[in-house]
Parts: C-alpha cells; sequence; structure tokens
C-alpha cells in the first residue's frame, strides 16, 4: 500500500465464508499490502460464532461477532436465543450481530426476525457491545427500514451499526439520531449507485464505517469478483471522491470510528497481556466474566488496577502471554486474574500454567469457582499440577447475600456451583484459600471465615474494598 497512508478497518466481513477456505490465508496476508490492519469478521449464526472465534483467535487484527442473521433465525428461536446467549457469556466478542430485519426474503417470518432482533438489542446493551444491523426491503417497500427504527429506539443507550447501507438520507438521519453509525459497501462503486452515493453524502464522515461485507457485493473494479478485506480501500477511495476529501482523511476519520465502535485495540491501547504488582505477575486472560458484582470496576466501566489499563479488546493468545512473562522465576508467583474470569479461558490457562510450571514457576489461580458451570464438566481435578494455590471470591456467608452483590449471567444461582467447585478443588489436592472483601453490605466476614475454615475446611483470607489487584 502507499506507505504514508494511515491503515483502514473492513468494518464487516465473513471470512469463515467456504469461498475463502482455498485460500484463506492468502486473502488475510493482502489485508496488509492494501493498509487493512484490522477487520470485523461477522456471524450469521451461533455456529458460526465460534468459527469466527477460532478463526480470530489465531490471527491478530481480527476480531469475532456473534449473533443470528435474519435469515437464518430457526423455527425453534428459543433454543436459538438461549444457545447464542450462551456463546456470547463466553466473552471476546466485539459486537453482537449481524442480526436486523430482511423483508426481501422470506425464509423466516418478520414476528420471529423481530424477537431474534429484539434480543440481540438487549445482549448488546447488557454486554456493553454494539449491535450490527441488517437491513433488506422488498422493492419500493421502507418496511424494514421503519421497523428497525422502532426497535432500536427502544432501546435507550444501545450502540450500533447498520451495515452495507442501501436506505434513503431520512431512515439515515433517523438511526444517528438513535445512536448508531452507517456502514457503505462496495455498491458505492457501482454504476446504479446514486441512491447510496446520496446517502453516503447526507451522513457525516464522523460517522461513517467503510466495510466490503466479504465475499460478496465486491466494489468496482472488482465488480463481480469474489470480495475480500482488502478491497476495502477501493470503498474508501471513491467515498473520499464523493465527498471531497482525501483518501488519508476518509482511512484515518473511518479507522478512527471503527475503533471506537468495536473497541478495538490500537498499538497504544492494546492493554498489557500480564502486569507486575509486588513481586508477583498477573496475567490478563480476558476481560469477560459471567458474574456481574456490584463492587467490581468493571461493571462501572472502569478498567484501570493499580496503573494499568487492563482493558483488551481481544484476549491475548498463549505465545503473546508468555512472551510477556520471559522467565516466570523472576517472580514470586504467576497469578491468573485479570479482569474477567480466567476459567473462561480454561484451555489457555492450563497452556501457560504448564508452560510456567515446565520453567520452575509458582502459579496461582483467582477465580469466582464457576468454572464447572461455564465448562459443562469438572474441572478441578485438571488443575492439578499445574496450579499451586487457588484463591476463590466466596464473597458472602450465605446465597441470599451472595446473589446481591454478584449476581452470575450464567445461572440464577451463581453461590452453590462455587461451594461445590470448591469441595472439589480441595477433594482434588489443590490449595484453596477463600477471599470475602470486608465492608459490603450484609457479608459478616466472621460466618464466611467459620464457612471456608470450619465447613469447606479450605484457607481463609479477609481483604479490604480498596485492595483490587
Ligand atoms: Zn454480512
Amino acid at each position: 500500500m502507499p506507505q504514508d497512508l494511515p491503515p483502514l478497518v473492513d468494518s464487516h466481513c465473513h471470512l469463515t465464508w467456504e469461498s475463502f477456505d482455498e485460500d484463506r490465508a492468502d486473502v488475510i496476508a493482502r489485508m496488509a499490502e492494501e493498509g487493512v490492519e484490522q477487520a470485523i469478521v461477522v456471524a450469521t449464526s451461533t455456529a458460526n460464532a465460534l468459527e469466527c472465534a477460532a478463526l480470530c483467535e489465531a490471527h491478530p487484527g481480527l476480531y469475532p461477532t456473534a449473533g443470528i442473521h435474519p435469515n437464518d433465525v430457526p423455527d425453534d428461536v428459543e433454543q436459538a436465543l438461549a444457545d447464542l446467549d450462551g456463546v456470547l457469556m463466553g466473552g471476546g466478542f466485539v459486537a453482537v450481530g449481524e442480526t436486523g430485519l430482511d423483508y426481501y426474503r422470506d425464509n423466516t417470518v418478520p414476528e420471529r426476525q423481530q424477537q431474534a432482533f429484539r434480543h440481540q438489542c438487549r445482549r448488546a446493551l447488557e454486554n456493553d457491545l454494539p449491535v450490527i444491523v441488517h437491513i433488506r426491503d422488498k422493492e419500493g417497500s421502507w418496511q424494514a427500514f421503519d421497523d428497525v427504527g422502532d426497535v432500536i429506539e427502544e432501546f435507550p443507550g444501545l450502540r450500533g451499526v447498520i451495515h452495507c447501507y442501501t436506505g434513503d438520507p431520512a431512515h439515515a438521519r433517523r438511526y444517528l439520531a438513535a445512536g448508531f453509525v452507517i456502514s457503505f459497501a462496495g455498491i458505492l462503486t457501482f454504476p446504479k449507485g446514486d441512491n447510496v452515493r446520496e446517502s453516503a453524502l447526507a451522513v457525516p464522515i464522523e460517522e461513517t464505517l467503510v466495510e466490503t461485507d466479504a465475499p460478496f457485493l465486491a466494489p468496482v473494479p472488482r465488480r463481480g469478483k469474489r470480495n475480500e478485506p482488502s478491497y476495502v480501500a477501493h470503498t474508501a477511495r471513491s467515498l473520499a471522491e464523493l465527498k471531497g476529501l482525501s483518501e488519508a482523511d476518509v482511512r484515518r476519520i473511518t479507522t478512527r470510528n471503527a475503533r471506537r465502535l468495536f473497541r478495538l485495540p490500537t498499538e497504544e491501547t492494546a492493554g498489557p497481556p500480564t502486569y507486575a504488582i509486588r513481586d508477583s505477575l498477573y496475567v490478563n486472560l480476558t476481560n469477560a466474566c459471567d458474574a456481574k458484582c456490584t463492587f467490581c470496576p468493571r461493571t462501572h466501566d472502569e478498567y484501570e488496577v493499580k496503573g494499568y489499563d487492563l482493558r483488551r479488546a481481544k484476549d491475548p493468545r498463549f505465545e503473546e502471554i508468555v512472551a510477556a512473562i520471559e522467565d516466570p522465576t523472576q517472580y514470586d508467583e504467576i497469578v491468573f486474574c485479570g479482569f474477567g474470569e480466567p476459567t473462561l479461558r480454561l484451555e489457555t490457562l492450563k497452556q501457560v500454567a504448564a508452560w510456567v510450571k515446565e520453567r520452575g514457576g509458582k502459579t496461582r489461580l483467582n477465580t469466582n469457582g464457576h468454572a464447572d458451570l461455564i465448562n459443562k464438566r469438572a474441572t478441578a481435578p485438571e488443575l492439578v499440577g499445574l496450579v499451586d494455590s487457588v484463591s476463590v471470591s466466596l464473597n458472602a456467608q450465605d446465597r441470599e447475600t451472595f446473589e446481591r452483590h454478584c449476581p452470575s449471567a450464567f445461572s440464577p444461582d451463581g453461590y452453590t456451583p462455587m461451594l461445590t467447585w470448591i469441595r472439589a478443588a480441595k477433594a482434588a489436592g489443590l490449595t484453596v484459600v477463600c477471599t470475602a472483601l470486608a465492608g459490603l453490605e450484609g457479608v459478616d466476614m466472621e460466618a464466611c471465615k467459620r464457612l471456608a475454615v470450619e465447613e469447606l475446611g479450605v484457607g481463609w483470607r479477609g481483604r479490604t474494598l480498596s485492595e483490587v489487584g
């Protein structure tokens, strides 16, 4: 690419499609040639979301979403949405979608599409993620465009993008007013794209994204070919011409817009995979957590711990983590903590722990005790020999007090599974210490200590609220 141009983000592509099976690695490598540093790999179903996550795990610069496309909402919509919730809970996704309304095809009735769309908007809002919206109408009708406006306006505070925009300026203005941004694809470059160009002129560049929607809709001069993320440069050039801006302007501004919406890390804001406090090294395995504890800073969208900004848009890979640890013996212990629940990434946790143990280091796991709930199996025996000690946030002497402070998204009862896990960990031979925070409403520290020491037969450490990390 021309070296002095700012990088680009392809805000929407489907790189898991089978049309990329032959040469996916080449397609991804070509992104760099055009300066496309990052791309959002968009899911169309829950099963596809897992494929997107696996692909993105292997490629820095790619970020997965989880959602159900309006054309792929199955008959058993309740089950499909429950499955999606489970996958979203695992964390690591930068958006919910693509969802939306498609009245052009009628393989799914509008009512079912709307139910799935509303559900995904709600989940996006709850998880503080943007939602990716697809809209397609029957020829000459604006029903889907109107209905999308109605739905997103039901969720004040919801962020998102209307992708591959094909509507008119009036509807675009309605979505902008609801807090959404608008994304333009290759249609912008088509000879017959006058209506799309008219809308692009009506949307301020500060609220505009560019995308490919690859493998579909390749822009001129690649029209009719399979589309791929590197071609987003053509759309950016065309937008620059249309708006009387330079290519550099469009790249700089749309990239900033995309990074803001999806909270993509940049070199400066990637967040460290590890961070040292006192003589211990903490591993920031994930920002995701299945619990929303009232006292946890991340519940309040704060990600700073002891002077470190721990926000990460992407969970660090094994290679990244061990490169940051370098030599485990220079620390008292390597602690799996981060700002989320480490056992959401059990496989990577075990891999890193094994690597640390092989090199003579010591390991500790800080957990909410939900590993079995999350991984749907008995996990404690798997940690034997890998984790020297486990610190579990007991947090309360009874279930009722616990649920008030630590509601779990997985289960109406996060307390009983935690106690079960503590017993299993002790039975497996792990060294377990329970902790609780002094000063929380209703928490009886003495009762917590009795429960830990006398009933569960494990260690105890009381902590104060200010002592995060
Ligand atoms: Zn799409």
